[in-house]
Order: C-alpha cells, then sequence, then structure tokens
C-alpha cells in the first residue's frame, strides 16, 4: 500500500549492522539527524548472531547490545526495522529511498514487547535465529536482546487460530496488516548491508545440506553461545556430544566453481576461535582444521593462531574435495594432503563445520545506480585513498558490504564513512 509518508533526515543509513551502527552513532554525535534502515525485524547484524569474536574472546552479544541499544536511545537516530529499500535516486540534490515497510501482523506502537503472543501460540517451527536447531512460536520476538522489543506474526505458519489476538493486552495484533511503501529523503547515505554466507545447497560436493552432522560455522557459533539451543554443544543429528570435530576451510572461497574467487578474510580466524571454544566445551574432543593456507592477517591474530596449535588444535594443510555420510551419524572427509606423507586420503569425523564463503548482503542492481566490483561488492572508486567513497555522489560504504572484513575494520570503515559522509552533507550546505 503506498503512503503519503515522507521522511526528511541529514543521512540514511543502509543496514544495522555493527558498521550501520557505529555510522548511524558517529553521525549522530555530530547533531545530523540519522534514519538506519535494517531489512530483518532487528537490528545487530550478525555480530549480534556470533558466541565470542576473535582474537579478543569476548562475549559477542555483551558488547554488541550496548550498540544496539545506543543507536535505538539516541534522540537524532530513527531506526526503521524490517524495511527492505526499493530504489534509491538522486533527485534536485537529495538522496531519495523508496522504501517498503514489511507487515510484521502486530501493530509497532501498540505492542509492549510483553511476549504473550508468544507464550500462547501453539504452532512450533524450527528456529533460524538458533541455526535451526531450537524452536520458535509463528509470533514471536525474534531473540531475548533484539531491538526492537517488538512482535512478528510469520504468516507461512500462522494457523489464524486467533489466540494471540485475544491474550494481546494492547490489542496489536493486526492480521489484515499490508505492506507500506513510503518515501524516505536525505542529504547523504551510507552503504553497510554487510554479507551473507553462500548456501550450503551451492556445495554439491559438501552434500547440498542434506549430510547429517554438517553445519555451517555459524550454526557452531550458537551451539557455542552462552544463550545457544541446547547450552552445550551437541550434534544435531541424534544429540550426541561429538568427540571428533573437523573444519573444512575455504568451502566456497577460492572456488572458482562458484564464482566466488577472492578469499572472504575471516574464516581461517573464527574457526580457529570456534576451535579455542569447543576445546573449552569438550575438553577430551579432538578437533581438526583442514586449511589451505591461515591468513591470520590482523593484530594479534597470529598470536591468536599459534595459541590453538598450542591447545592441541589439529591443523591439516589439505584441500577437502568431498564429505559422504557415514555409518552412525559419522561424515567421511576425503582430502588431498600438502603433508609430509601427502595423497588422497580419508578420515571420519562425528561433526563437521563449513567455513562457507561470504558473498555480498545486497545487491544495488535495478535498485540504484550504484556501481559494484568484479566480485560483487560496493564498488569503491578511492580504494587506497578514500576506501568509502562509491560512485554514487553523497553515497558512502562502510563495512562489509565492500568486501569481507573483521569486526575492527568495520567499525573503523563506519568511522571513516561516517566523517566523509558529515564533510560531503556540510559542503553541500554551504
Ligand atoms: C561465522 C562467522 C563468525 C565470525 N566471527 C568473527 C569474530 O569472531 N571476530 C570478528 O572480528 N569478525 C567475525 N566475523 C565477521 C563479522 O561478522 C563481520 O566483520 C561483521 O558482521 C561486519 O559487520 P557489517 O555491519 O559490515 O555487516 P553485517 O553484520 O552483515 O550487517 C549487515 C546488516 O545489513 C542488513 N542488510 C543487508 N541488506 C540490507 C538491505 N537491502 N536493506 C536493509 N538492511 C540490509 C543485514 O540484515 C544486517 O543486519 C564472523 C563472521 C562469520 C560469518
Amino acid at each position: 500500500m503506498a503512503s503519503d509518508k515522507n521522511l526528511r533526515f541529514d543521512a540514511l543509513v543502509l543496514g544495522g549492522g555493527i558498521a550501520g551502527l557505529e555510522a548511524a552513532l558517529n553521525l549522530a554525535e555530530q547533531n545530523f539527524t540519522v534514519a538506519v534502515v535494517e531489512k530483518d525485524a532487528s537490528i545487530g547484524g550478525k555480530m549480534i548472531r556470533l558466541s565470542k569474536v576473535f582474537p579478543t574472546l569476548d562475549c559477542s552479544s555483551c558488547i554488541t547490545t550496548p550498540k544496539m541499544a545506543a543507536a535505538a536511545h539516541h534522540p537524532k537516530i530513527t531506526i526503521l526495522t524490517y524495511c527492505e529499500l526499493q530504489t534509491l535516486t538522486r533527485q534536485n540534490g537529495d538522496l531519495v529511498a523508496g522504501i517498503i515497510q514489511k507487515p510484521r501482523y502486530v501493530s509497532e506502537e501498540k505492542c509492549i514487547g510483553c511476549r504473550q503472543c508468544e507464550y500462547e501460540c501453539p504452532v512450533l517451527v524450527p528456529d533460524a535465529e538458533q541455526g535451526g536447531f531450537a524452536a520458535r512460536k509463528a509470533a514471536y520476538i525474534p531473540f531475548s536482546n533484539a531491538i526492537p522489543q517488538t512482535a512478528l506474526i510469520d504468516p507461512g505458519n500462522c494457523i489464524l487460530c486467533g489466540r494471540c489476538a485475544k491474550i494481546c493486552p494492547t490489542q496489536a495484533i493486526e492480521y489484515f496488516e499490508q505492506p507500506e511503501e513510503f518515501t524516505l529523503t536525505a542529504g547523504t547515505a551510507v552503504i553497510a548491508t554487510g554479507v551473507e554466507m553462500i548456501p550450503v545447497e551451492d556445495k554439491v560436493q559438501y552434500g547440498q545440506g542434506q549430510i547429517p552432522n554438517v553445519i555451517t560455522a555459524l550454526q557452531m557459533e550458537r551451539l557455542l553461545a552462552p544463550h545457544g539451543p541446547y547450552n552445550r554443544v551437541l550434534r544435531p543429528y541424534d544429540g550426541k556430544e561429538p568427540d571428533n570435530i573437523a573444519f573444512i576451510q575455504c568451502a566456497g572461497s577460492r572456488d572458482q566453481s562458484l564464482g566466488l574467487a577472492y578469499c572472504s578474510r575471516v574464516c581461517c580466524m573464527y574457526a580457529v576461535k570456534e576451535a579455542m571454544l569447543l576445546s573449552g566445551a569438550l575438553p577430551l574432543a579432538d578437533i581438526t582444521i583442514y586449511y589451505m593456507d591461515i591468513r591470520a592477517f590482523g593484530k594479534g591474530y597470529e598470536q591468536f593462531f599459534q595459541t590453538a596449535q598450542a591447545m592441541g588444535v589439529n591443523f591439516v594443510k589439505a584441500k577437502v574435495a568431498y564429505l559422504d555420510p557415514g555409518q552412525d551419524g559419522m561424515v567421511k572427509v576425503r582430502f588431498e594432503s600438502q603433508e609430509a606423507t601427502g595423497g588422497v586420503q580419508v578420515a571420519e569425523h562425528d561433526l563437521v563445520v563449513l567455513s562457507l564463503g561470504l558473498v555480498p548482503g545486497w545487491d544495488p542492481e535495478g535498485r540504484c545506480v550504484l556501481s559494484t566490483a568484479g566480485d560483487k561488492f560496493i564498488k569503491t572508486v578511492k580504494p587506497k585513498t578514500s576506501p568509502t567513497l562509491t560512485d554514487l555522489e553523497g553515497v558512502f560504504v562502510a563495512g562489509a558490504a565492500a568486501g569481507p572484513k573483521d569486526i575492527v575494520d568495520s567499525i573503523v570503515e563506519a568511522g571513516a564513512a561516517a566523517m566523509e559522509a558529515s564533510h560531503y552533507l556540510a559542503a553541500s550546505k554551504q
């Protein structure tokens, strides 16, 4: 439904991950009004879904939640969740964004986040926020520290039983809510749309998600998280505690057959981190990382890798070719070793974690005239001297939207993008 709502801000930040939030806070602190447009039902991006972060092993949600709250409570920042950008154009010196507010079927104004609808809902479905290992209701708040604490109803699974509407103390349930289109005008924009993992279904050689006990690194983050699905690490296939776990590096990255010729940069370090956390959680387990090269590029990262070796994590220099299902939920890993022993070998593990390649979180094609580079990430026109500058005037890029990167680099780049954006606003007001 088109509405005549036309919001006006100094800056639009597209994406409410750590880079978007950092850019928004930097701009707001300079007294600019900022709209953060996020496609998910909560801000927080990947970081709020992680267990701990390399190389400090700080609790990820303990660092991210205060940032999310600071942005949500800042008087100069407006957070628009569950919104999709349709178009971004330049008109009379302004950036004009066409946005669709997806229906939550729960009024944002009326919902008080009491979760009565969630407790009352009789429908259970796999919870993607917990890697699919736990269940959520059809009426739900995405996760415990989601911002905003507003419920939504998943129309694909709702059985329209009416129980949520009956129990809701503020009459917030709106079964017939429609998508709303509106316009947002801004002087400048920061694109912070981040990354996604390549779908596991794309990896034919690794069973396309069909082999039991083969999970993604993001699912392992959930198994390791303090508020994860089981509160301990268990195999999804049979609930058994794993004692021989493998990580497969470059599962998709540096893989021409999938069109991902590049290195996804963070996978070596997050696999090392997850292996270290697993050694703590399961001290008797054998942990092997199959890798082509270890790229420990950041400050303190090489020491972090060496600590994992000292803790007994087994590093095998090899390229894994195939995964096959074995007996009793075991996974057969066929690899070509580059160690002295060499040759093609097969090992069995009871849990395998895929360090999948990272691809752009958003494709501007057809929505705005922002160019992408050969790797499909947002193109930066002065990568050495102004790494946040795009080829659309007044639009800057921050964080993993310009290419896979770790949290530190994403935050630094978000600060740089905010500074460029504030200079641009100041210059255009003169
Ligand atoms: C398994 C795993 C473990 C990791 N562990 C670590 C670690 O320990 N330490 C570390 O430094 N780094 C780690 N990283 C990397 C870290 O996740 C990234 O550095 C960080 O998330 C980048 O932040 P970002 O805000 O740029 O992108 P993201 O976190 O991807 O956030 C992007 C946001 O934009 C939103 N968005 C996307 N498209 C649109 C759109 N069209 N409209 C509106 N919103 C949109 C998304 O929903 C998301 O909220 C890990 C990554 C993975 C995959």
